[in-house]
């Protein structure tokens, strides 16, 4: 079979339904009980034959991603083309519709793309298991843009386990007016915690049985009463206008409402995908959020959706 001349891959974003993170480790990573959900909120990343690797961006926030060596998608084809000797000598176009610094793991799911999009151009042959490896040595969010659906993550977050959901869930987000660094979140976490001599807890954190249950179920309220993000402190100390966006979702009757990941984006969970269209209503009216999207969960991880001859 002849190598295709394009591939087109589409990758999800995520939401922390839970996010338990320790104290900072020897190393400066913080060990994490990380439940990700998928959701149908996507990036499409092209890869074309070039003279050299070269990538372009469009989208809303497409003036915020750097088109340089650091870029995820092009780190992954580097790493891609590093293991199988060759070179990444490949036009690298991502179509951006996830939040960038949203806290949506926007940059990793581009990585993820990026890997199986110049796997299948390439025709590498690479197992499942390299693939995940490579994406877990570009960084702790990568190998769930692979995965999708729901898993745990542990370790920095890049030890995955893919996790049972009965149904669907349905969420509204509320993308802020410019983004968190994700490493300033972590270090303000840290500082709170030390300014109030709260204990970090257990080294390695655990998921809470709760929250594995309502998604096994498929029970929203169950899950509602079940999500915690241990950043959202750090997020609220370091962007304070985010406490009126949650309560906007909050009044306007989300089951529950919560910072997604790092921030800044807000997270709401909501019962059906009309309460959804009410409460995104609600928080474009409220005038504390730069967007709104719907989006729904589980979605499905990075997948080949084109593949031109
Ligand atoms: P996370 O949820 O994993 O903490 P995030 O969603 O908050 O991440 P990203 O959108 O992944 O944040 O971007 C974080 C930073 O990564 C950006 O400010 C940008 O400098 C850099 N970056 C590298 N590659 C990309 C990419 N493909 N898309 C967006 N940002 C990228």
């Amino acid at each position: 079979m002849s190598s295709p001349s394009s591939v087109t891959v589409r990758v999800p974003a995520k939401v922390n339904v839970q996010l338990a993170v320790a104290g900072p480790r020897a190393d400066g990573f913080h060990a994490l009980a990380n439940v990700f959900l998928a959701v149908s909120l996507y990036d499409h990343v092209t890869v074309t034959p070039a003279d050299s690797l070269r990538i372009t961006c469009s989208g809303p926030d497409a003036d915020q991603v750097p088109l340089d060596a650091s870029n995820l998608a092009a780190r992954a084809a580097l790493a891609l083309a590093g293991r199988y000797g060759r070179t990444a000598d490949v036009h690298l176009h991502i179509d951006k519709d996830i939040p960038v610094a949203g806290g949506m793991a926007g940059g990793s799911a581009d990585g993820a793309g990026a890997l199986l999009a110049c796997d299948a151009l390439w025709g590498t042959g690479a197992s499942r298991a390299e693939l995940l490896d490579i994406c877990a040595s570009l960084g702790s969010d990568v190998p769930f843009g692979l995965t999708g659906g729901a898993a745990l993550g542990e370790g920095r977050g890049e030890v995955l386990t893919p996790l049972e959901t009965g149904g669907t869930f349905h969420w509204v987000f509320a993308v802020a007016d410019g983004g968190l660094s994700t490493p300033a979140v972590y270090g303000e976490c840290d500082r709170l915690r030390a300014a109030s001599g709260t204990d970090p807890g257990p080294a390695q954190p655990a998921a809470s049985p709760a929250l594995l249950a309502a998604l096994r179920a498929g029970d929203a309220a169950a899950l509602a009463s079940a999500v915690s993000n241990d950043l959202q402190p750090a997020a609220l100390s370091l962007r304070p206008s985010l406490a009126s966006t949650l309560a906007a979702g909050t009044e306007a009757g989300a089951l529950a409402a919560l910072v997604s990941g790092s921030g800044p984006t807000a997270a709401f969970l909501v019962k059906s995908p009309e309460d959804g269209e009410r409460v995104a209503a609600a928080l474009a009216a409220s005038g504390t959020c730069r967007a709104v999207r719907g989006a729904a969960g589980p979605a499905e991880g990075a997948t080949v959706v084109a593949r031109r001859p």
